[in-house]
């Protein structure tokens, strides 16, 4: 079957790779209907992610049909429409029994698919743990509306739950790619007083503009005022920081009031300085990432029920044979770009594939 793979640092190819079979009982083969290109793969690609394995097919953002299970998978039949979670988790270690999906201490817990085992931007994924890493899709949720349950709006979820917003608070947001968006609609359910997002690309203000007319947009080189001028006690009560530079890390402690909560949701390509001395008397809680997505089967419930929509996001499609083209349109944020659909290859002419790109 066609996998996406990571060669090294620099190169992703398409492999010709054995369909997976089951290694475990608790197993899934899911076949892959509709996948997508997440940040973390680029981050993969360029070798800041350490732990990624040469050689392991990528993509862990992805919908598809359960195909077989193993003999102790309860939850999920072959034939069942799923979500794949990003993290697989054993559901009962401590941490897992505490929620603390992103730690758990199998082998194979936390972000494994399409880093340290194979991903899913190929034909097919086994997933282990299928009791957990995977949620059935509602008949009347499509594949679209889902595809980033498992990864980029589990994050969005999570940053939100973890802020306690409530709805006497001015809620900053910085970064509107993607994950800032998820972000924002989650954070949206949790109707706080205000929101601000602050995003430095035209293309992208005029997305939220145009999707979400009742947030506050500023430009990273206005926030601080801005975000004074806008909220009724000197600065945001709560900060989620979704953009990942030196400079968004900055702001976010700078534009939070004294006592606010600011959660870091984006992953840095190096380490960020905390001037413990500029920040003492501000009393600041700060959060880190990354994700615990295990509210995937809630996440779904709300997309049913019409309260999160992520369709907008889904600016381009490509046919999983020509991943190599969307990787670069994703990489080169062209085009109004912000996520990308790949979709699998019909099998009209059995055995042969066009491999572009
Ligand atoms: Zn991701
Ligand atoms: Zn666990």
């Amino acid at each position: 079957m066609l996998a996406y793979t990571y060669i090294r640092k620099g190169e992703f190819r398409f492999m010709d790779k054995p369909k997976p079979a089951l290694q475990d009982m608790r197993d899934a083969i899911v076949r892959v209907t509709l996948g997508s290109i997440c940040t973390s793969d680029l981050h993969i690609k360029h070798g800041s992610v350490s732990r990624a394995v040469p050689g392991i097919t990528v993509g862990h953002e992805m919908v598809g049909v359960v195909e077989e299970v193993g003999s102790e998978v309860v939850s999920v039949r072959p034939g069942d429409r799923v979500t794949v979670n990003v993290e697989t988790f054993c559901g009962e270690c401590f941490y897992c029994r505490h929620g603390y999906v992103n730690n758990c201490t199998d082998p194979d817990g936390g972000w494994a698919l399409g880093c340290r085992i194979d991903g899913g931007q190929a034909e097919y994924v086994r997933v282990p743990h299928a009791d957990q890493g995977l949620n059935r899709i509602p008949d009347t949720v499509s594949d679209e509306q889902a595809l980033f349950v498992g990864d980029v709006l589990a994050t969005g979820f999570w940053a939100a739950r973890i802020s306690d917003i409530t709805p006497d608070d001015t809620v900053l947001i910085i970064g509107a790619g993607p994950t800032g968006i998820c972000t924002l609609l989650c954070v949206m359910l949790k109707q706080p007083k205000r929101i601000i997002v602050c995003e430095q690309s035209e293309e992208r203000c005029r997305f939220v503009q145009e999707h979400y007319p009742n947030v506050l947009l500023t430009k990273p080189e206005n926030c601080l005022s801005f975000v004074r001028r806008h909220s009724d006690h000197g600065g945001a009560d709560r900060v989620l920081e979704v953009a990942g530079t030196d400079e968004s890390f900055r702001l976010a402690w700078e534009c939070a009031r004294p006592n606010a909560t600011v959660t870091i949701v984006a992953l840095y390509d190096h380490p960020q300085l905390l001037p413990l001395p500029d920040m003492y008397g501000k009393n600041l809680t700060f959060k880190t990432g990354g994700v615990d997505g295990c509210d995937c089967a809630e996440i779904l419930r709300l997309i049913a029920q019409g309260k999160i929509d992520t369709t907008p996001l889904i600016t381009h499609r490509f046919p999983l044979n020509r991943i190599g083209e969307a990787y670069r349109l994703f990489e080169s944020k062209e085009d109004g770009v912000m996520k990308i659909a790949v979709e699998e290859v019909k099998k009209s002419a059995p055995g042969t594939y066009q491999v572009a790109g």
